[in-house]
């Protein structure tokens, strides 16, 4: 892959100079679905699939990028002192918001660059692809300027910002932690109020995680998700009204029980139930997988998708024909949708010896119900955003 796009990038901006390679991971949330924005824990992996770049340093202040994955878009040409959103810029907007986030926190490139990305994580189907390009300009960055005293946590806090304030897409900090902090063969439990987190081994004889991609058209994913995120603050200034709590994060269930009446709208209550039980499911999770119990993760992981269809109201038709259809199969530990939800994938943990079954007759009942088919990826757990040669 990277000496493919090596030649690639001598192809476009010519041989010669310290041409470096650079990968950042996709990721999939096991458990702990909407959970982030609500000071909950989260349960993600990074994957051994994701986007690779390559990058080298230019004397003159101009930056350009190509992506293979965008190629019929060509080279974009964009330069250090035009750092600001524009719908024509594309893809590109997403690292230049990396680089324009740098800068704001005081880490200023004195030169530009030219770089290429190919990417094998689908784009805009819930493996948090915009995350990983975040990232991966990120370790560019830091890697060609030299910039010194930055932790990947910070890195990762610098792609939220990107995606949040340059891009507009208000999401938590779960996407880039976990593809700034992935370990291979393990999974992070992070509590995302804190930010403090644990590495627990996923250990799963015999079994592997499989994603299924609904390639549902999205349309709003992203109004959608910030509609979710103003139902829970809602709900939350409800009960502030009434207990010093800073998060929903912090409720147990039975304290959610009590205090669960002074949410005034029905809707509201029912997205605060979802966030404060999907973090105790997701710390129950972590406690079960190290106890060696993942039957019990996975029943959980149905029960998160229950929840999410039920009570937050996130899936679809589509997501849910495909973890309706992975419950009803041999081997199947448990199912669910992951990421954002609407569209997007679900993820599965599979026994290995019935991969091939759950693939032929979950895809089969997926494009006979939807009428189009599903993409099916068994995936492992990689290392997160890093340097390459
Ligand atoms: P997700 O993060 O779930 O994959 P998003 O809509 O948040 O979906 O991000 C997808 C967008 O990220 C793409 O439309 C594109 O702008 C950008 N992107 C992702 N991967 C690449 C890539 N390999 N090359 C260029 N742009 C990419
Ligand atoms: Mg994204």
């Amino acid at each position: 892959m990277e000496k493919q796009l090596l030649k690639k990038f001598q192809e476009l901006y010519g041989e010669g100079g310290d041409i470096r390679s650079y990968f950042s991971p996709g990721r999939v949330n096991l458990i702990g679905e909407h959970t982030d924005y609500n000071g909950g824990h989260v349960f993600p992996c990074a994957l051994t699939i994701g986007t690779y770049g390559v990058a080298r340093k230019r004397e003159d202040r101009k930056i350009r990028f190509y992506s293979e994955n965008f190629s019929r878009l060509g080279v974009f040409e964009t330069s250090l002192d035009d750092l600001v959103y524009r719908e024509e810029a594309n893809w590109t907007n997403y690292p230049k918001g990396v680089i324009w986030t740098f800068k704001e926190k005081g880490y200023v490139a004195d030169t530009g660059f030219d770089m290429v990305m190919y990417g094998n994580i689908p784009n805009g189907s819930g493996l948090s692809s915009s995350a990983s390009v975040e990232l991966l300009m990120g370790v560019i960055l830091v890697d060609l300027f030299g910039f010194e005293g930055l932790s990947m946590i910070d890195l990762a806090l610098y792609g939220q910002y990107a995606e949040n304030k340059f891009n507009g897409m208000n999401c938590g900090i779960m996407d880039q932690f976990a593809i700034a902090m992935g370990k291979e063969n393990h999974a992070i439990f992070l509590d995302t109020g804190n930010l403090h987190y644990e590495y627990a081994p996923i250990q799963m004889d015999g079994a592997k995680i499989v994603i299924a991609a609904s390639n549902k058209k999205r349309k709003l994913t992203d109004s959608k998700y910030n509609e979710r995120r103003a139902e829970c603050e809602e709900a939350l200034a409800d009960i502030q009204k009434h207990e010093n709590i800073q998060a929903l994060g912090e409720l147990t269930e039975e304290k959610f029980e009590e205090v669960k009446a002074f949410i005034a709208n029905p809707i509201c209550r029912k997205r605060a139930k979802h966030a404060v039980y999907e973090n105790q499911r997701t710390i129950q999770a972590v406690k079960a997988l190290k106890e060696n119990d993942l039957e019990t993760f996975g029943k959980l992981m149905n029960q998160s998708h229950i929840s999410l269809r039920d009570d937050y109201e996130v899936t679809g038709k589509e997501l849910d024909t495909l973890v309706e259809a992975a419950w009803k199969q041999d081997g199947v530990i448990g199912s669910r949708m992951t990421g954002a939800g609407f569209g997007g994938c679900t993820v599965s943990i599979v026994k290995e010896d019935k991969i091939d079954s759950f693939i032929q007759n979950v895809g089969e009942i997926y494009e006979k119900e939807i009428g189009y088919a599903a993409d099916f990826y068994v995936v492992e757990i990689g290392d997160g955003s890093r340097r390459i040669q």
